[in-house]
C-alpha cells in the first residue's frame, strides 16, 4: 500500500506547522509480533491474545543503562502499575531469561504488546524515562538525575514508562478504542503531522500507529476513555469531532486501572473470572443488578403496607 500522498509530504501550510509546534512530542510506537486485524469498531483496550496467564510472575531485566535511570523505572512499575495487577512483577539481575527486556540505546520509546514480550530482546525501548527534576529515592538510596534529561511533554512522573508498561501488559492505544464515541480523524492533516519531525513516520506507520482502529473482536475494553495514559495528545485539526484536541495523560485513568484490575484480578478479587470475555463491565451491572433489588423490596412493602396493615 502506498500514501495518498506517495511521499507523504510535510505540508507547507501555516496551519500545519502551528499543528507540529503543538506536536513537540515524540510518541510511542507499538508494535506487534503476532498479527491481528487491525481493522473493526471497544477506556482500556487489551488485546485478548497476548494476555499474560492470571497470577504469573513476570521477570523484568535491563539490557543497559546506568543505576539511577534503572531505579527510576523498577520505582514508576513498582509505585503505579503492580498495586492494580495479581500479577508479580520482579525486577531481576539474574542471568536467567526474562519476560520483558528494557534497553535505553535508542532515541524512541516503544514496547510489544503482551506476550509478545517474550519473542525479542529488548523487548521495550525507553529512549526517554520522564524523570523528576533534582533526585529521587528508591529503596533507601538515593539517585540524582542528570540536568538535560528529556521530558516527553514536559511530564516528570514517568509518563512514558507506564505507558510503556501498559503495552507490554497487553494494553493498546486508546486512540484506535472503536467503542463509545471514539475520535473521527482528519486523515489529511494526520499524514502531514505525523510525517513531519519529530515523528517521520511513513503512511504505513501512520496508519498503524494512530488511524486504524481496533478490531473489537480481539480486543477487551470499554467506551473510549480521553483520560488514558495510552492516548496520544493530539490538536484538535487532526480530529473532525474534538476541536478542543486532546491532551496527553500522565497517569493511568480510573478506567485504566479498572480494567486492569479485571484483566489480572488478585487472589480473592472480586474481579476474579475464568474468561476474559468481560463486557459489559461487571462493577455496572453490580450495581444496577443491587439497586433493582432494593427497588423491589421497598414495592412489596409500599403493596404490603397498602393492601393488609390498613
Ligand atoms: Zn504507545
Amino acid at each position: 500500500m502506498s500514501s495518498p500522498f506517495q511521499s507523504c509530504p510535510a505540508s507547507n501550510t501555516a496551519q500545519a506547522k502551528v499543528q507540529q509546534r503543538k506536536l513537540q512530542q515524540s510518541v510511542c510506537s507499538a508494535s506487534l509480533v503476532s498479527k491481528i486485524p487491525p481493522k473493526g469498531v471497544s477506556s482500556a483496550v487489551f488485546l485478548k491474545s497476548n494476555m499474560w496467564p492470571k497470577h504469573q510472575e513476570l521477570l523484568i531485566k535491563f539490557v543497559d543503562g546506568e543505576p539511577w535511570r534503572k531505579a527510576w523505572v523498577e520505582k514508576v512499575v513498582m509505585e503505579n502499575l503492580q498495586p492494580h495487577v495479581g500479577l508479580t512483577l520482579n525486577f531481576t539481575d539474574s542471568s536467567n531469561e526474562a519476560h520483558i527486556t528494557v534497553s535505553f540505546a535508542s532515541a524512541r520509546a516503544s514496547s510489544l504488546i503482551g506476550k509478545d514480550s517474550i519473542q525479542d530482546v529488548p523487548s521495550m525501548y525507553l529512549g526517554w524515562v520522564d524523570p523528576p527534576h533534582g533526585s529521587f529515592e528508591w529503596k533507601g538510596e538515593t539517585y540524582a538525575v542528570p540536568e538535560d534529561e528529556h521530558r516527553n511533554s514536559g511530564f516528570d512522573n514517568g509518563a512514558t514508562v507506564i505507558h510503556e508498561f501498559g503495552h507490554a501488559l497487553g494494553m493498546l492505544h486508546e486512540h484506535q478504542n472503536p467503542r463509545g464515541k471514539p475520535i473521527i480523524w482528519n486523515d489529511e492533516n494526520v499524514w502531514d503531522t505525523f510525517c513531519g519531525p519529530p515523528n517521520k513516520w511513513d503512511w504505513a506507520t501512520i496508519q498503524h500507529n494512530v488511524i486504524d482502529a481496533l478490531d473489537i473482536n480481539t480486543t477487551n475494553g470499554s467506551n473510549f476513555d480521553p483520560q488514558s495514559v495510552m492516548i496520544y495528545g493530539f490538536p484538535g485539526a487532526l480530529t473532525k469531532n474534538m476541536p478542543n484536541g486532546i491532551q496527553p495523560n500522565p497517569n493511568l485513568s480510573r478506567g485504566d486501572t479498572n480494567w486492569l484490575r479485571k484483566t489480572y484480578p488478585k487472589e480473592g478479587s472480586v474481579w476474579l473470572s475464568e474468561s476474559y470475555a468481560m463486557e459489559p463491565a461487571f462493577d455496572i451491572d453490580l450495581r444496577n443488578y443491587i439497586a433493582l433489588n432494593i427497588l423491589v423490596v421497598i414495592g412489596f412493602i409500599i403493596i404490603y403496607k397498602v393492601c393488609f396493615v390498613e
